[in-house]
């Protein structure tokens, strides 16, 4: 235990330290019960809610109920959940597995899943009493009651900890008296308890309650209207209102004042899921796509024959294999850092809870990315099927409206770039993570002279590798030329901040896709994966890119004179590669791999 101890690198040290290709987990390393699973939740999607589609699409909202009870009496809204109050307890990559899986057919089912089982349950299960969690924890795996997560407030999205629902202790010390007002609250409309965040008198923090809430004996709560919104139709969202609603002091969460905490705790993980419930859509929109791109002729060509449509297949592709491979990374490292606490005597809950908060800056990047790659997915999926991708009957609209909202829930995309940069910060100042060595050790080999000894790049990735290094060191010299020039202001610079976190995410996403890449060609030939290595130079090409752009405006905007041009310099040698892959020849060859298998096939 010891050893892995020592080799399970903590939350951001990927930044600065080596990652071996065999200390990353895979979708390749699927134990047999978890394909089993996978199996079991893909035959489920397609059964309960693809071959429904349209009706979700029709604001179906008792299909989801329903769909979602059918989810709970097989076990699949307990998979996270211990044995202890009536679920599977199978680990957090077989949860991320369960979530993939079952989210691609609709996002309105895929938003209801994630709400109940991520921010309604995860509340309980982190911070409840042994009483909370024994009385409502296996309602909630089981699906007889289901979990919405009252935080928004019509003047407190972003800024949570700002809301104006109040909680007042009665005067026998019993219970306590909400009022208030919540907006966009999901499953609103077929919940049986809430989790509400309300302040105490003058508190500086909200507090967390368990609320239940009986339609027949509605205890002061009603709900507004469904919200008739641009995707996720058949997701109900509602605005909540609390009027004298009476909690008994025991449903309090934590302690008083413990609520802003529990709310971001609960987003740490609702942020990796909300990553992991993109994924099986960006698969399926790809699918969608070069299978109407092989049948779809003009000029008497399947237009999947086109070089145009074969880079967006490519692309795509690339991208939904990093968002794979980034996402599966850090579950494993989530659910290896529980594991060791709970070896080390830390409770089950206690374990799970700091596992996840110890990786809150990969859940920021993963949400960030993946949200972001299967817009683009969708939107290039429309783009493939032409005027069609615009109707209403090809199921690209669809797809394309429901990704709009993972840009927005879970704290926005804004939100978590600037968060995850931030805690990485609040890390290295805390001493959990060193920046300071390294970006001193980059600022010298700024001064030094370069080397110009031929590498040897004849080991697969060789040259990759070398220039994820390199992108590191970007990283380094630039956000710590920003923190030496601003100091604690830095955060009121958030178009740095956004820049460096922009780096950030396209170093994880890389390095991902390279080392799942390297450990599976290690073990499967790298004939087999060829174009799974395709993909990641691809990936990584790009990746490049945007890391040069962001780093260049960074430098410019906050550097003049010589430092300016130091910086200017040391970037150009960082994002050079020796050799450039040929992008037109990588794009080829993952898309004739496609189109060949006729869906994603990796
Ligand atoms: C369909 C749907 C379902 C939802 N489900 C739930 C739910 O179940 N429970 C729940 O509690 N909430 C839910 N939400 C609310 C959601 O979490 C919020 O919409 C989100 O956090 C953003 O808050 P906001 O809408 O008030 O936007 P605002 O906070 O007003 O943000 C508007 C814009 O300003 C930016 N911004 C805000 N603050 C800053 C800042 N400091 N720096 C830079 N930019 C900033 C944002 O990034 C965004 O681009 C849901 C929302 C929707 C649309």
């Amino acid at each position: 235990m010891e050893t892995k101890d020592k080799e399970l690198l903590r939350g951001g040290q990927f930044l600065v330290k080596e990652t071996k290709c065999e200390d990353v987990f895979t979708p390749e390393d699927f134990s047999e019960e978890q394909k089993m699973m996978k199996e079991a939740v893909m035959e489920f999607n397609e059964r309960e809610i693809i071959a429904h589609k349209a009706r979700f699409e029709a604001k179906d909202y008792a299909l989801t109920e329903e769909v979602m009870r059918k989810a709970g009496e097989l076990g699949f809204l307990g998979v996270a959940v211990p044995e202890a109050y009536g679920g599977l307890d199978m680990g957090f990559v077989s949860t991320l597995l369960v979530c993939d899986y079952i989210s691609s057919g609709t996002g309105s089912f895929s938003t209801a899943f994630g709400a109940h089982t991520g921010i309604g349950t995860m509340p309980i299960t982190l911070y409840g009493t042994e009483e909370q969690k024994q009385k409502y924890v296996p309602k909630l795996a089981t699906g007889e009651w289901f979990g919405a997560y009252c935080l928004t407030e019509p003047g407190a999205g972003s800024d949570a900890n700002s809301g104006k629902t109040t909680a007042t202790l009665s005067e026998d010390g019993k219970s306590y008296k909400i009022n208030g007002q919540k907006m966009w609250i999901s499953n609103a409309g077929f919940c049986r308890l809430m989790i509400v965040f309300a302040r105490i008198e003058n508190d500086k923090n909200i507090t967390g309650f368990i609320v239940e809430y009986d339609k027949d004996n509605p205890n002061g709560i009603t709900l507004g209207e469904e919200e008739h919104k641009l995707g996720i139709r058949a997701s109900s969202t509602r605005q909540v209102f609390f009027n004298d609603t009476v909690v008994p002091v025991e449903n309090m969460l934590a302690g008083r004042g413990e609520g802003f905490k529990i709310a971001m705790n609960a987003l740490n993980v609702g942020r990796i899921k909300l990553a992991g419930a993109c994924l099986d859509s960006q698969r399926r929109i790809l699918t969608t796509a070069v299978q109407y791109a092989n049948e779809r002729k003009q000029f008497n060509t399947p237009i999947a024959d086109f070089g145009a449509i074969k880079y967006k297949l490519a692309e795509m592709a690339a991208s939904a294999y990093a968002g794979e491979s980034a996402t599966y990374r850090a579950a494993k490292n989530i659910e290896d850092r529980i594991a060791l606490r709970q070896a080390a005597g830390n409770s089950h809950q206690e374990a799970e809870l700091k596992g996840v908060e110890e990786y809150a800056i990969e859940c920021s990047i993963l949400k960030v990315a993946v949200s972001e790659d299967v817009q683009n997915c969708a939107d290039e999926g429309i783009q493939i099927f032409g005027g069609m991708g615009f109707s209403e009957e090809t199921p690209m609209e669809a797809a394309w409206r429901d990704a709009r909202i993972t840009r927005i829930y879970e704290g926005t995309n804004e939100i978590n770039r600037m968060l995850s940069v931030g805690m990485l910060v609040k890390k290295a100042m805390k001493g959990h993570v060193d920046l300071l060595g390294p970006a001193q050790a980059v600022q010298e080999e700024l001064m030094g002279i370069p080397s110009f000894d031929t590498p040897d790049y004849s080991e697969l990735f060789a040259e990759e590798k070398e220039m994820v290094a390199k992108l590191k060191k970007v990283f380094l010299m630039v956000a710590g030329a920003a923190v030496q020039k601003f100091g604690p202001d830095l955060e009121e610079h958030q178009q740095l901040l956004i820049a460096a976190s922009d780096i950030l995410i396209e170093i994880y996403m890389a390095e991902s896709a390279i080392l799942r890449t390297e450990k599976n060609a290690k073990r499967f030939g790298e004939e087999a994966q060829a174009v799974q290595i395709a993909m990641a130079k691809l990936y990584l090409y790009n990746a490049v890119s945007i890391v040069e752009k962001n780093g260049k405006e960074s430098i410019i905007s906050f550097a003049e004179g010589d430092e300016q041009r130091m910086l200017l310099m040391g970037l150009k040698r960082f994002v050079k590669y020796t050799n450039y892959p040929d992008i037109v020849d990588l794009r080829i060859a993952i898309a004739e791999k496609v189109k060949a298998e006729n869906k994603y096939c990796f």
